[in-house]
């Protein structure tokens, strides 16, 4: 078998090409920032290929110092697509020093054929096993098949460069040029290759499950007040009452309706009624804890769900919200709005949300009974 490195070389740059310009096409505009970090990366990427075979024949110092400052800001992109994707990640600092130091190092030292090459591969393969690390761990979420695809590919690609660091660095006889067949620079060429299809592969999975979380948050959310929708507080109240249960946490559950809410509409409009509607949501998301769980459940009727909480707490965060409501509508709409509430405290029985949601319902009924403007409990 003959392989030829100029010709793998090329066919490397033709594909990073290919799959850098259909990319953006493919996903289109009002992609996240992560999608953009990992597209910008791959042309960074397409830009170092094109220049590094360039400076073969043109500017040979200036092109392949190019060509190692775009690597290395490939590599920063992709560890800030993956921060996007999975979150606050690990040697950021040390990524973005790699990221300067090497391209530095390389034109400076560009009259030392050994130091160059060992120094530029050496920098870039600690930008690869960081992006590896940051795909690989922590676990902070369900580890998907994207990350260990992207994760072991860059871990791949990264031992590869430093093997040809290596080679370059502390043997250079052996490796005079880029263009040298040793089998070290032909396995680094191949684990690009494999490394860029993995890894657009990897990255578009990445970018398809993010764009169906953001589905989901969507079908779950009321536009309006930005609260959870009836659909999205009754899926994430079961699976809060289920682990509440289990450890043993005690909850209790609020009901809460706008008093005379028609009035409102019928004497403002409808558009001062939703502005009501997304101020005393906005109150309500403000005075909860992290933890609880507050959605839109009808028209002018809304949930809360306190974790760890007794009726004690649920009274507190009643008057909370109940004088914070009277001074804001009065300073924000012109007028007052008050609100009635059913409170319910967990049974021991296991108990649906929906038959839960009832026992508040009648609690409220209640409290709309005795005049309005009160919490009952039930
Ligand atoms: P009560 O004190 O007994 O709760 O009286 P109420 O007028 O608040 O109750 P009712 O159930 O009779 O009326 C609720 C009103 O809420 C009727 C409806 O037009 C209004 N409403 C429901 N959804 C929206 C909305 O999205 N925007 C606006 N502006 N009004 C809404
Ligand atoms: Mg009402
Ligand atoms: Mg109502």
């Amino acid at each position: 078998m003959q392989l030829d490195t100029v010709t793998l070389q090329i066919l490397t740059a033709v594909i990073l090409l290919m799959v850098s310009l259909s990319m953006p096409i493919l996903m289109g505009k009002g992609v996240s920032r992560a999608a953009r970090c990992m597209q910008a990366s791959l042309l960074a990427e397409m830009l170092t290929w094109v220049l590094l075979i360039s400076s073969s024949w043109l500017f040979d110092r200036v092109f392949s110092s190019l060509a190692i400052a775009c690597g290395a800001i490939s590599q920063w992109l992709m560890y800030l697509a993956v921060q996007g994707w999975v979150g606050k990640r690990q040697f950021g600092r040390l990524n973005l020093a790699l990221m300067v130091l090497g391209p530095l190092g390389y034109a400076i030292g560009f009259s030392d054929y050994a130091f160059r090459v060992g120094w530029a591969n050496f920098m870039v393969a600690g930008q690869m096993l960081i992006v590896a690390w940051a795909t690989l761990y922590p676990r902070n979420q369900a580890q998907r098949g994207w990350r260990w695809l992207l994760g072991f590919a860059l871990l791949m690609l990264a031992l590869a460069t430093l093997a040809r660091g290596i080679v370059g660095g502390f043997f250079p006889d052996q490796y005079p040029s880029f263009r040298s067949p040793h089998p070290i620079n032909l396995a680094w060429l191949i684990a690009v290759n494999v490394t860029v299809v993995l890894g657009t592969v990897a990255m578009m999975v990445a970018w398809r499950e993010e764009v169906e979380q953001t589905l989901r948050d969507l079908a779950m959310k009321d536009p309006l007040t930005g609260l959870l929708n009836r659909r999205g507080f009754f899926d994430l109240g079961e699976a809060a009452l289920a682990r509440a249960r289990r450890h043993s946490v005690p909850w209790v559950l609020m009901m809460l309706d706008l008093d005379h809410f028609k009035r409102v509409n019928d004497n403002h409009g409808h558009e001062v009624g939703d502005r009501a509607l997304a101020l005393f949501a906005r109150l309500m998301a403000e005075n909860q804890r992290a933890g609880d769980l507050a959605g839109r459940i009808g028209g002018e009727e809304f949930g809360v769900l306190l974790s760890h909480a007794n009726p004690a707490a649920a009274i507190a965060f009643d008057e909370r919200l109940r004088e914070r409501l009277l001074t804001t509508s009065k300073a924000e709409l012109g007028f007052e709005l008050n609100f009635s509430a059913g409170l319910v405290q967990a049974l021991a029985d296991p108990e649906n949300l929906q038959s839960v949601l009832q026992r508040a319902d009648t609690a409220l009924y209640r409290a709309k009974g005795a005049g309005r403007g009160q919490m009952v409990q039930g």
